[in-house]
């Protein structure tokens, strides 16, 4: 029966691609059609299913697993392509999975967690953080974590907690031989985002209070009246640099010299490397594929650009990833040039109010030249740069292609494109060619 689910998943594919769509999500949608159980079976041979999410960088965290899992000739299937909602996750069991695969790396779409747990459990979950994100269709962000909370409970699974994270440490309670990951206090100071989510005990509502703050809500706390802290973490970083690419220690051992720039990839990389560590993989191993990775979706990726320079493109979704976006040039002394995109579409959200939230003061510090505004609402970002403390040429083209034309035609060594969820796959092909 499963190498019958796995031809129609592949036929699936093959017709969806010569219609020139990726093929990601369709084979999944045909098999419920065909069984609506069909991922429980498709999934019964694991041994190891693990998933991991958070609002930001479960892309880029899953990506690091798989990757470090292919160089060391493990053999796992992994949701690559970001196809991270229930016919994604379908997809990816049908198609990649032999008969002798036993481990299953899953991004998972946050909002999705419930739907994809009435067919399957993960072994183990890798929670990084929660951030306000596309509140159109994930509701408040409380609501949210207790909805993952009634899924979690009492089904034995091994959580892999980020401990700085008051949001994420609050399903602790929900885990079997729970491991948390963090960043020591000392180790690396991050960009003042100025941006504050509540910061609220979850079991009795009392304010936290905070012996150090990474950034947002990200740091050491506790908890004025009733137990709940920062818990003591497994694996910490002791030491991070990022200039603009990460070189971070682990425990006051292992280093580690990257190809990710953007300091918050510190907390993917440390994910990355609990899961491989619990996973039981060797430190050389884990090493030598996180050191190694480099990437090519839109995260952090490098291109290059006419001027011989390179363009650095990042997407942004929310107030905490536009601002860490906007931080990644702080540590580039050269002139530097801006490209942003902003979309409207349905997948973006259609409230695009949280570009006011956002903290465009970070660029007041910046060597910068000219910033391109794109996009649907490419006036809206200009109007919102207006009202910042940006000093810099600001010019709007909405049609990408354009604006990638406009921005190709300067002479700068360095750019920064930041399109939103739309908006990036236009971007990464205007910039590409
Ligand atoms: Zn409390």
């Amino acid at each position: 029966m499963l190498a019958f689910y796995r031809n129609i998943a592949r036929l699936t594919r093959t017709a969806s691609r010569l219609a020139g769509k990726k093929g990601t999500d369709l084979p999944g949608k045909v098999l419920r059609k065909v069984n609506d159980n069909v991922l429980t079976k498709l999934a019964s041979n694991f041994d190891e299913i693990v998933f991991v999410t958070g609002t930001n960088g479960k892309t880029t965290t899953s990506n690091l697993i798989g990757h470090t899992l292919k160089c060391a000739g493990v053999d796992f299937i992994n949701n690559f392509e970001g196809a991270n909602m229930l016919d994604g996750i379908i997809s990816t069991f049908a198609i990649q999975g032999k008969n002798n695969t036993k481990l299953a790396v899953i991004e998972i779409d946050e909002g999705s967690i419930k739907r994809v747990m009435k067919y399957i459990t993960p072994t183990k979950f890798v929670i990084n953080n929660f951030f306000r994100d596309q509140i159109d269709r994930f509701g408040e962000i409380d609501t949210l974590i207790a909805t993952i909370g009634e899924q979690l409970e009492g089904k034995n699974i091994q959580l892999i907690l980020n401990s700085d994270d008051p949001f994420v440490t609050r399903l602790s309670k929900y885990g079997e031989d729970n491991i948390y990951f963090g960043i020591a206090k000392e180790a690396y100071k991050f960009a003042d985002f100025g941006i504050s989510e509540s910061k609220f005990c979850p079991n009795c509502g009392m304010e936290l209070i905070y012996d150090h703050v990474h950034y947002s809500q990200l740091g050491f706390y506790r908890c004025s009246k009733c137990d709940f802290k920062h818990q003591d973490t497994k694996y910490e970083v002791s030491k991070a640099s990022v200039e603009p690419f990460i070189n971070m220690t682990i425990n006051n051992g292992l280093k580690l010299e990257t190809k990710l720039a953007g300091d918050y990839n510190i907390y993917n990389l440390l994910a990355a490397y609990s899961l491989l560590k619990e996973l039981g993989l060797s430190e050389d191993k884990i090493k030598a594929g996180l050191e190694s990775y480099s990437p090519i979706n839109g995260r952090m990726q490098s291109i290059s650009l006419p001027s011989g320079g390179r363009v650095l493109l990042n997407l942004a979704k929310n107030p905490a990833g536009l601002n860490a976006s906007l931080a990644i040039a702080n540590s580039i002394k050269d002139e530097i040039n801006y490209l942003l995109v902003l979309n409207d579409n349905g997948a973006d959200g259609f409230d695009i109010s949280w570009i006011w939230d956002t903290d465009f003061n970070i660029l007041a510090d910046q060597n910068i030249k000219n910033i391109v505004c794109s996009g649907k609402r490419a006036k809206e970002l200009a109007l919102r740069l207006k009202y910042s403390e940006v000093n810099a040429n600001v010019v709007v083209f909405e049609n990408i292609s354009e604006a990638v034309v406009k921005l190709k035609s300067y002479s700068e060594k360095y750019a920064i494109a930041i399109p939103n969820y739309t908006a990036l796959v236009e971007t990464q092909s205007e910039l590409e060619k």
